[in-house]
């Protein structure tokens, strides 16, 4: 074999959770696409302001690496609305930050930068789901959104296991103490996932936020996991919103299908 034989394809940088092995799934990262600037390197939305020909080649590369997945997305807007996908879902992108799915072939898909990805299987009753939790979309309580449509699809919360991928952390998501005070009112033991800040300010751990609400909703804590680490702190690996501090910047895929 030449050295060129030997090389492997171009690997797509991937978080994976143990919590999601059945399923098809992965959390990327930003290395081993053709975007440039700011959105080097593997921005996949086309909105952002990229060079759709960079945007286009990553898409490629994604569907390289797998050919037998279709994607659905939709145009997130920091709500709780979440979509039911069929196979007749095809290009439609309708407003919305959650799809939930039992047809295996489908890969439902988040973009985020500093959000949190979370991506959800019940392989008992092969149900899936992928939402997109900022702050607004998780006081929305977009987790327990998710999880209502998925047992509408026949999944039960007991047997949901969960993944909330990389996601401004802890020790970087600083918000006003008002914002922080409202979470803390409305969402059960959110006062555990805040910590003062500045005068007037706080920190909110995001990550934390949802698992209280994906446990409410009826998950057993055992089967909640996180995976990677603060966006903002990893930027040279993760698009982060507040690391570019208020230039535009490219979103990663968050994604996970059923088997055939
Ligand atoms: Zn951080």
């Amino acid at each position: 074999m030449t050295p060129l034989e030997q090389s492997p394809p171009p690997a797509l940088d991937l978080a994976a959770s143990p919590a999601l092995s059945g399923a098809i799934h992965g959390f990327m990262g930003r290395a081993g696409g053709a975007s440039a600037g700011r959105y080097a390197t593997f921005n996949l939305a086309r909105w952002v302001g990229d060079d759709p020909a960079a945007v286009a080649e990553n898409w490629r590369r994604w569907r390289a690496a797998y050919p037998r997945l279709t994607v659905a997305t939709v145009a997130q807007i920091h709500g709780a609305a979440v979509h039911r996908v069929g196979r007749d879902w095809n290009d439609r992108r309708p407003e919305g930050d959650g799809m939930v799915t039992a047809e295996p072939g489908i890969a439902l898909g988040v973009f985020t930068a500093d959000c949190a990805p979370i991506l959800l299987a019940d392989p008992a009753h092969r149900v899936i789901g992928a939402l997109h939790a900022g702050w607004r979309g998780t006081l929305a309580n977009i987790a327990g959104a998710g999880v209502r449509a998925m047992v509408e699809l026949g999944a039960r919360p007991a047997s949901i296991r969960a993944a909330i991928g990389p996601a401004i952390g802890l020790c970087c998501f600083e918000v006003d103490a008002d914002l922080a005070e409202r979470f803390i009112r409305e969402i059960d033991g959110a006062a555990a996932c805040a910590r003062p800040g500045r005068p007037g300010k706080a920190y909110l751990d995001l990550r934390a936020l949802n698992r209280r609400l994906l446990e409410r909703a009826g998950l057993d804590p055992q089967a909640i996991d996180e995976v990677g680490p603060c966006t903002r702190c990893a930027r040279d690996r993760y698009f982060s919103r507040r690391a570019a501090a208020g230039a535009a910047t490219g979103l990663q895929l968050s994604f996970l299908a059923l088997h055939e």
